[in-house]
């Protein structure tokens, strides 16, 4: 039988390096707001069953109103507060994944987390990532870096230069058995109670599992179109990808 497959789409950042007075994730990209593509992509998968989504503390009734009742996701059964780091927004999720509340709590199945500021998710993503989360049970999109990458010290002075063929860029989504990354999250929360939050400076999901597991994780093809929207000219170059993939299928009339 198919196990549950949860999504968490992340959407509480504050969007600082955008540089704009609305929140990014509500940002209009060709007449929808950006959060949108993922949450689309996520309500036609066959893959995922439920999601979580997770906005700002204000924000919630607005999302709740305007994005999922307006657009009709019905596959989103929770909206949860974020927290003021990524990883906390995603420890919020976690710890609603198994409510009895849930109409399905997800306590054995699959948890794929997702940035809602990558608004160009595919469903062969997240096919690929399904075939390897059911083979090793953590994995992570991701696509060879392009550039030559330098580890500097805090002077910018340029310390090391590791070998580019072994260098990716992650992205999301990450995708976890739902016991690994409970697991993993639940080991970190205490680390966070034990030395402060601050002492904490995760970034992405696998590095969680990374450190508080000994479960490897597998890196699975992304796609270099998966962006994640984070300054202004990002948002030029996902006008650029959306009008291709509209334009697309004129090119076979
Ligand atoms: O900050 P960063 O670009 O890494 O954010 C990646 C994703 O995580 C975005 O979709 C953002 O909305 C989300 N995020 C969040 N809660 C935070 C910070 C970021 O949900 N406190």
């Amino acid at each position: 039988m198919k196990k549950r497959c949860t999504a968490i789409v992340l959407a509480a950042g504050g969007g600082r390096r955008m540089n704009s007075t609305v929140a990014k994730q509500f940002m209009l990209l060709g007449g929808k707001p950006l959060l949108w593509y993922s949450l689309q992509a996520v309500e036609q998968s066959e893959i995922i069953d439920d999601c979580i989504l997770v906005t700002g503390k204000e924000a919630v009734p607005y999302v709740k109103k305007e994005i999922v009742e307006k657009y009709g996701f019905g596959k989103v059964d929770s909206v949860v507060p974020g927290g003021r780091e990524r990883w906390e927004s995603v420890a919020n999720a976690i710890s609603v994944l198994g409510a009895t509340d849930r109409a399905v709590p997800n306590r054995d199945g699959y948890v794929f987390i997702h940035d809602g500021a990558r608004p160009f998710l595919t469903e062969e993503i997240l096919g690929r990532t399904y075939e390897a989360v059911q083979k090793y049970h953590a994995c992570v999109a991701a696509v060879p870096t392009k550039d030559t990458i330098k580890l500097a010290n805090e002077e910018g002075i340029a310390l090391s230069t590791p070998d580019r063929r072994l260098l990716w860029s992650v992205q999301t989504p990450q995708v976890f058995d739902t016991e690994l990354i409970v697991k993993a999250y639940g080991a970190l929360h205490e680390k966070a109670e034990r030395e402060g939050f601050g002492a904490v400076t995760v970034t992405d999901d696998a590095s969680v599992v990374e450190v508080f597991t000994d479960c490897p994780v597998k890196l699975t093809e992304g796609s270099y179109e998966n962006i994640k929207i984070t300054t202004p000219e990002d948002m030029k170059i996902a006008e650029m990808f959306l009008k291709k993939s509209v334009d697309i299928p004129f090119s076979f009339c």
